[in-house]
């Protein structure tokens, strides 16, 4: 049961399926703001693909979700616009929060771009988010922080770096309600589990969580499980594994 079109199913025994929303077919049908709208229009993304389509309503609905979708489906604005809703619907910042939203991804490279496509939105939207990323020096990071930023993109050892930079004083994660894993598959392989769930388990248990991968191997469904609550599974194409 798959298709380009995308359907739900369910990858991890017991998960539920019922209250999935119903896909949407055209931006305007998904929540997303006019600002928003004027930025997807000047990208030229006339209507979202098979993965948003699925994934955003269902996000937006208040609903973990696992998306599954090969390379270059679109899978990082599935999590980002129902990202700025979420945090938009928050009360703002306080001097001494800290972000609302962390997205964790396993590579510099990849914090770096999903960086650059948050940038396309944070001007118009009045938010702010900051790249946390190892291999080079964190003193300019953490004065970006102290700025302060509503969304860190972030690899999880620098991130645990950052949690306990400068006595525990430079960011924290009281007010951390949305939690993004890009690159699930990865981010297991490359034996970041333990980083990814000291992160986790210091966030509030009513937390939305989202998952993305490009695969979903069976050894990461306890890792899910345990992250997850009821998610929805949202899956392009086959299941690779
Ligand atoms: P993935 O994370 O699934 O590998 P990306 O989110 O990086 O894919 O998107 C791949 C490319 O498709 C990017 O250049 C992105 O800007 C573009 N893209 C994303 N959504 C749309 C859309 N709705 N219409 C057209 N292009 C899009
Ligand atoms: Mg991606």
């Amino acid at each position: 049961e798959s298709s380009e079109e995308g359907s739900v199913i369910p990858l991890i025994e017991g998960s539920l399926r019922k209250g999935c929303p119903k896909p949407i077919k055209t931006w305007a049908q998904c929540g997303v703001s006019t600002k928003e709208l004027n930025i997807l229009k000047k990208l030229g993304f006339e209507k979202p693909t098979p993965i948003q389509v699925q994934a955003i309503p269902a996000i937006m609905s208040g609903r973990d979700l696992i998306g599954i979708a090969k390379t270059g489906s679109g899978k990082t604005l599935a999590f980002l616009l129902p990202m700025f809703r979420h945090i938009l619907d928050q009360p703002p910042l306080e001097e001494t929060d800290g972000p609302i939203s962390i997205i964790m991804t396993p590579t510099r490279e990849l914090c770096m771009q999903i960086g650059k496509d948050i940038k396309k939105f944070t001007k118009s939207l009045g938010l702010h988010a900051v790249c946390v990323y190892g291999g080079t020096g964190i003193s300019e990071q953490i004065a970006e922080l102290k700025r302060g930023a509503e969304i860190i993109v972030c690899t999880p050892g620098r991130m645990i770096d950052m949690l306990a930079a400068n006595g525990g004083k430079v960011t924290n994660l009281r007010r951390v309600t949305y939690i993004v894993l890009d690159e699930a598959d990865r981010m297991f392989d490359m034996g970041f589990e333990p980083q990814v769930m000291r992160i986790i388990d210091n966030v509030r248990p009513d937390r939305q969580t989202v998952m993305f991968s490009a695969t979903f191997p069976r050894q990461m469904e306890a890792l899910a499980r345990r992250i997850l609550h009821k998610p929805i599974e949202v899956q392009v194409g086959g299941r690779s594994v």
